[in-house]
């Protein structure tokens, strides 16, 4: 079915390996996101989720495996070009530039968005789920909070009408309340947008309180998979990545 259901996969990896010269981080990952859905990927430092994103971004070139999207076969694929067909990447770190307003920065975002009235929709949408930066859309970029300039890398993403969002530790850096605040935000972009999500999460319990499926990552291979609830109550997981 190609609804909100999400029976249809929209991104598909197979045997996917990758890694930076000799160091192979990614030993064969099988992983699935499914339309409409929010699936977690989580694992502790160094496990490989940063490196999954990327690969699947084309920032990082996949050794093997392939990645799929909506069926068709994008491995090997320029970054700008996996950007255009729709897969958008907000990485660690947020990336605001300074020296242009918050305005410009989302402008940045529809790079790809040829028509003029889908850049206006697209900005009045970005502005309609963040309402605090409309009321800072002429102030630069960069002297916004921790968590607006979050909220300003997500709506930039946005402009992009992405069919694939690529969130990595959205809520890296915030204080708890904001943490909270970020992850409410990535929960109604999937419930209200319809946005699907892959996202890396270090607050594995929070991150599968939203999501519908996760992924559990370890030293470059998928160890674990299943439904974010059914992940949620299994002691080992609790144990191993989710803590106390
Ligand atoms: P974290 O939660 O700490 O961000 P992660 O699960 O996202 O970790 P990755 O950043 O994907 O993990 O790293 C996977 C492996 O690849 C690690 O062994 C890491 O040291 C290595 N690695 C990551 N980036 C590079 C790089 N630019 N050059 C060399 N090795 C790298």
């Amino acid at each position: 079915m190609s609804s909100e259901t999400g029976n249809d996969v929209v991104l598909k990896l197979t045997g996917v390996e990758a890694g930076y010269g000799r160091i192979r981080a990614l030993n064969g990952i099988d992983l699935e996101v499914r339309r409409g859905q929010i699936v977690a990927l989580l694992g502790a430092n160094g496990a490989g989720k940063t490196t999954t994103l990327k690969t699947i971004s084309g920032l990082v070139r996949a050794s093997a495996g392939t990645i799929a999207l909506d069926g068709n076969d994008i491995t090997g694929m320029k970054a700008n070009e996996i950007a255009r067909l729709g897969v958008v990447h907000v990485p660690e770190g947020r990336h605001i530039l300074r020296g242009l307003s918050v305005r410009e920065n989302l402008e940045l975002g529809a790079f790809t968005v040829r028509d003029a009235a889908v850049k206006r929709e697209r900005m009045a949408e970005a502005f309609r789920l963040f309402p605090i930066l409309k009321a800072r859309q002429h102030q630069d970029g960069s002297l916004l909070s921790g968590g607006e300039q979050q909220m300003l890398a997500i709506g930039r993403a946005l402009m992009h009408g992405p069919k694939v969002l690529l969130l990595d530790e959205p809520s890296m850096g915030l204080a708890p309340k904001l943490v909270l605040e970020t992850l409410k935000i990535v929960k109604r972009l999937n419930r209200d947008e319809g946005t699907t999500i892959l996202l890396v999460e270090q607050n594995a319990r929070l991150a599968l309180k939203l999501a519908h499926y996760g992924y559990v990552l370890e030293g470059g291979s998928i160890r674990m998979k299943n439904d974010a609830a059914t992940l949620r109550q299994d002691a080992s997981i609790v144990q191993a990545y989710l803590g106390d």
